[in-house]
């Protein structure tokens, strides 16, 4: 069984169109310019429908992770061998976090807050997907 393959829909193919062109595009508030992920119908602070996606850097920090077991709960994933399911916060707004894995990284050497920057992998001909990895020259100091 084949690793599933995130399907876009109306209001998420703004990010995947980007992700596929090599940008990390996150929706923002027209009036009050908060950044939501995932998308959303309305900004949940100020209630505008008013939401654009707008590339962001792609950095941020290493929020928080976990290390999945070979088959532990997705059979997709059993080939994968073990893998890291981490929360990203990106460096545009506080608590804006983004699930993602840091393909090549071992759990041994991850800490909280250690500096990441975006990478993307073409998945199917549809799909890029959005993945991090520890931004050495962020890392210094950073910890
Ligand atoms: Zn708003």
């Amino acid at each position: 069984m084949g690793r599933p393959i995130p399907k876009p829909d109306a209001l998420s193919t703004p990010f995947w169109d980007a992700a596929r062109k090599g940008e990390l595009k996150v929706q923002q508030c027209c009036d009050c310019s908060r950044y939501w992920f995932p998308p959303v119908e309305y900004c949940t602070r100020c209630l505008s429908p008013r939401l654009e996606f707008r590339a962001v850097s792609g950095k941020g920090k290493l929020y928080s992770y976990s290390e999945a077991h070979t088959g532990a709960r997705l059979s997709h994933f059993a080939a994968a061998g073990n893998y890291l399911v981490c929360l990203v916060e990106l460096d545009e707004q506080p608590g804006l976090l983004m699930y993602t894995n840091l393909p090549g990284a071992r759990a041994d050497q991850l800490k909280v807050g250690l500096p990441v920057t975006v990478t993307f992998e073409k998945i199917s001909d549809d799909v890029t997907l959005p993945q991090f990895v520890v931004d050495v020259t962020a890392e210094k100091g950073a910890l």
